[in-house]
């Protein structure tokens, strides 16, 4: 802020109505407005039986932050994902706490970023892009009543990691 106007803050009298008030304006947002994913929980908000369409984008939206977390090496991934139409709007970007604290606002939940390999279940379109599973991952253990730590789910190959390429499974 220049000198020039601390000065005309200074003397209120002097303040133009520019300084009183601030305007927000966001782009009107038509449509119905649906919540696919919580920042603090890397799952579908929506139930398939409720919301089968917008359940199916909530799946991809999940595997882009597997994409997202498998690209930037479990550092950070985006979240939060809302809208309405084919509109996202208002993402949230989760970070792992090694890059510090005070990164990208409150909604950067520490626990929505530490929660992800233990919670993110791998779909159809994870399947397809061959993202490894997590080693471990809490709800399938939870929904098979396992207790102990074992992977419920085997990797599906032993290749490099690349994400590049077709696969043949289009399941
Ligand atoms: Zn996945």
């Amino acid at each position: 802020m220049t000198k020039a106007v601390l000065e005309r803050l200074k003397n209120k009298d002097s303040i133009s109505p520019s300084f009183k008030f601030t305007y927000m304006l966001e782009e009107a947002i038509p449509g119905e407005f649906v919540k696919y994913i919580h920042n603090g929980d890397p799952r579908p908000i929506l139930e398939p039986e409720e919301a089968p369409k917008e359940y199916e984008l909530a799946q991809f939206l999940c595997f882009t932050q597997h994409l997202q977390y498998y690209i930037w090496e479990g550092v950070v991934f985006l979240s939060d994902y809302q809208g309405a139409g084919d509109l996202l709007t208002d993402p949230q970007i989760l970070t792992n706490s090694a890059l510090g604290e005070d990164l990208f606002s409150l909604g950067n939940l520490k626990e929505g970023f530490e929660c992800f390999e233990k919670r993110h279940i791998c779909n159809r379109y994870c399947d397809w892009y061959e993202l490894e599973p997590f080693d471990i991952n809490e709800l399938e253990e939870e929904e098979e009543g396992g207790s102990g730590g074992e992977s419920v789910r085997a990797p599906t190959s032993e290749k490099s990691g690349t994400v590049e390429g077709g696969h043949e499974n289009d399941s």
